[in-house]
């Protein structure tokens, strides 16, 4: 008997038809190493036992090999297919499954399983939910909360359908740091992030900082996808005019000749420059680097971030004294 094996979906079938764009050689600057070691098997498997999904592999993510040598994983809630179709992005697309309702107690567990300090916790775009999924990010905060009581826990979030209600269900569950990615620059943002808008993204940090200024703030962009060095400094302003604490930058990378060209790598002396303005422009924290990503070495960042926000707070009782 021949066995007719079914066509997998395809991953993108928004993408399928467009021509394939020129894949640019990396720089030597960004190569990484196949990840190989006894630490990435474990932390594969622990996901794949407690059938759990981590934006590290969905994304395709460079940095696997180092970070799961080391069990940082990021944990993907809400399925693994995105309803929106970022032209950067290699999560897949589509129709997605209902919410599982146990997700949450899977998380926690797997949490504990792996000894987290520090989680990062990231989701799909569900603009099929009500709520765009905010009620969800809530429930695993809290079941993580309980299971691990002394994890401080990262979320890195959509931008909940863009509801009002969204930041203060955040906000009340009280998440350790609340990242949302601005991704790009605001004139790029109808070819990079179309279902998206940027003043909305900026809003959603600053009312999250708003309900509960305790709550670090985080976000992000990609370089290299055609922005200017000014309109950078200026996303810069936008969010410390936001009250955003934490600024990350990193190179864009294709994930596939489906996905938008990288219009150019830079230097790593260029992201020197970045980090060095953005410091100027008074974040608390900032990592850039070409690879840099949301999550990469949050653990050891959090920790930065809360001892850059105790100097702060003595500098300002000094000079009040
Ligand atoms: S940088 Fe973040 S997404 Fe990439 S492998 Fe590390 S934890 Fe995962």
């Amino acid at each position: 008997m021949t066995l007719i094996e079914e066509p997998k979906p395809l991953r993108h079938p928004e993408k399928a038809h467009r021509p394939d764009n020129e894949v640019k050689r990396k720089p030597d600057w960004i190569r990484v190493k196949a990840p190989t070691s006894a630490g990435y098997a474990e932390t594969r498997e622990l996901m794949r036992g407690l059938n759990l999904k981590t934006v590290c592999e969905e994304a395709s993510c460079p940095n696997i090999g180092e970070c799961w040598a080391q069990k940082h994983a990021t944990f993907m809630i809400m399925g693994e297919t995105c309803t929106r179709a970022c032209a950067f992005c290699n999560v897949a697309t589509g129709k997605p499954q209902a919410l599982d309702a146990l997700e949450p107690f899977r998380v926690a567990q797997a949490i504990a399983k792996l000894g987290l300090a520090h989680v990062v916790i990231t989701s799909v775009d569900r603009d099929d939910l009500d709520d765009g999924g905010a009620g969800h990010f809530a429930r695993v905060i809290a079941e993580t909360r309980r299971v691990n009581p002394v994890t401080t826990i990262e979320i890195l979030t959509p931008d909940f359908k863009q509801r009002a209600g969204a930041a203060a269900t955040i906000a009340t569950a009280r998440p350790d740091v609340f990242n949302h990615n601005l991704e790009t620059v605001p004139r790029l943002y109808a070819s990079v992030r179309p279902g998206a808008r940027y003043f909305t993204s900026l809003h959603l940090l600053a009312s999250v900082k708003e309900h509960d200024p305790s709550i670090f703030t985080k976000s992000g962009i990609m370089v290299g996808l055609g922005e200017t060095r000014e309109e950078v400094l200026q996303v810069m302003d936008d969010l410390r005019a936001a009250d955003v604490d934490f600024l990350t930058v990193g190179q864009y990378l294709q994930p596939t000749p489906k996905h938008l060209s990288v219009d150019r790598f830079l230097p790593p002396e260029e992201f020197q420059g970045l980090e060095a303005a953005a410091r100027a422009k008074g974040f608390l924290m900032v990592s850039a680097s070409p690879l840099t990503r949301s999550s990469y070495h949050a653990g050891d960042d959090f920790a930065r971030l809360r001892t850059a926000r105790e100097a702060q707070l003595a500098r300002a009782l000094l000079a009040q004294a």
